[in-house]
């Protein structure tokens, strides 16, 4: 049998496993982020509807800059960012994983580097992996906050090309105060011209507003965002980011041709045409991640703040058995590899009883 290993494959990809979380079947699914409501059904039909439009044409290739799409991304963002956004500052891509893709084909590379604050999404540093960028991870206090005169010393140390923020940060949760946004951004200026990425993906969770204000006179800050979290559209795979336009125009050298298929931008359309009901379910689930934190630390658990739809806790000497003891009660949770810590998605309120009193029963057995 041919390993991997034994193909003429790059060096660092020896030895290395892909991403991903387990998809097991179990009743309980709160191990990936994603929003437990299913798309209600008038949306459904509309997506339907644009689906159907676009198959007429599908003979044809998609709209390469998907400009309408764009568009109302743009809208979306001045909607509800606190500023105005063109279409021209928006660009979007297949999941927001895909934006990060390309912004790292276009500002990272063979012999750049990337930072970032490890615990984070751990894909940051698999993609700068991939694309050959040499990834430098930078610290956290043990609370899992941003110590900023150690980020400082890291970025003047390093001088990354890219520096990664996330906010709220998975797997902890933890927002970013705008101050430290602007001190790590001035300091990578300083250090070298770097592209800094604020990673937003739960920002419409958090207790914080978006940093999308910052972009004002920041030609190399990007905030990178995604429709699979508080739009509940996971499986569309639509993501996207807003900076200054010469970063859109920069990551068109890289993108592949017709990288959004008229199928995706049919359907991410509609969604937007919704986005009143789909954000409508982020109040319940914001109330929801905040019964976690509260119950979690009612049973003695430590529990990270959160401003995300997930909540990290722990501190267990033996993660892996609370993490197999929960699921044996039918509930999967996720296992970052945070040592002592594992992390639960805020699911509905029927999910989140079952997740507590798994718990609960699990603390006692372990007592
Ligand atoms: N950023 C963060 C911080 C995430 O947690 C995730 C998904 N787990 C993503 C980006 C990627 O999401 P998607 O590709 O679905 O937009």
């Amino acid at each position: 049998m041919t390993r991997i290993d034994d193909l003429p494959i790059r060096d660092e990809l020896r030895g290395q496993s892909p991403y991903g979380a387990p998809q097991l079947h179990v009743p309980v699914l709160l191990n990936t982020n994603e929003n437990p409501y299913p798309l209600p059904d008038e949306l459904v039909d509309r997506i339907a509807e644009r689906v159907a439009e676009a198959a007429r044409q599908l003979n044809r290739y998609p709209d390469r800059d998907a400009v309408e799409l764009r568009t109302k991304l743009a809208d979306y963002l001045s909607a509800t960012g606190g500023v105005e956004l063109a279409t021209g500052q928006v660009w979007a891509a297949n999941g927001s994983n895909e934006v990060l893709q390309q912004l790292l084909q276009a500002f990272g590379g063979p012999g750049r580097s990337a930072l970032g604050f490890d615990p984070s999404y751990s894909m940051h540093a698999l993609i700068a992996r991939g694309t050959g960028t040499e990834w430098i991870s930078g610290p956290r206090r043990a609370d899992f906050s941003i110590d900023l005169d150690a980020a400082l010393a890291a970025i003047a140390e390093h001088r990354p090309n890219v520096v990664f923020l996330c906010s709220p940060n998975n797997p902890t949760g933890t927002a970013l105060d705008g101050s430290v946004v602007e001190a790590v951004y001035e300091a990578a200026q300083a250090a070298r011209p770097s592209l800094v990425i604020v990673d937003e993906a739960y920002v419409e969770f958090s207790h914080h507003a978006s940093l999308l204000t910052l972009l004002e006179g920041r030609p190399n800050l990007v905030v990178s965002r995604t429709m699979s979290k508080a739009f509940g559209a996971a499986g569309l795979r639509l993501g996207y980011l807003a900076a200054d336009p010469a970063v859109v125009d920069a990551v068109q050298l890289v993108r592949l041709p017709y990288h959004l298929s008229a199928v995706t931008q049919a359907t991410a359309l509609a969604c937007l045409e919704h986005t009143g009901t789909l954000l409508g379910y982020v109040a319940e689930l914001k109330a929801q991640r905040d019964r976690l934190v509260g119950e979690l630390r009612g049973m003695g658990c430590e529990v990270t703040e959160s401003d995300a739809n997930f909540v990290q806790f722990g501190r267990f000497e033996d993660t892996r058995a609370v993490w197999q003891a929960i699921l044996d009660r039918g509930v999967l949770v996720r296992d970052n590899g945070v040592p002592g810590m594992l992390r639960v998605t805020a699911g509905t309120d029927a999910e989140n009883t079952a997740f507590l009193d798994a718990m609960r029963a699990v603390l006692k057995e372990m007592q």
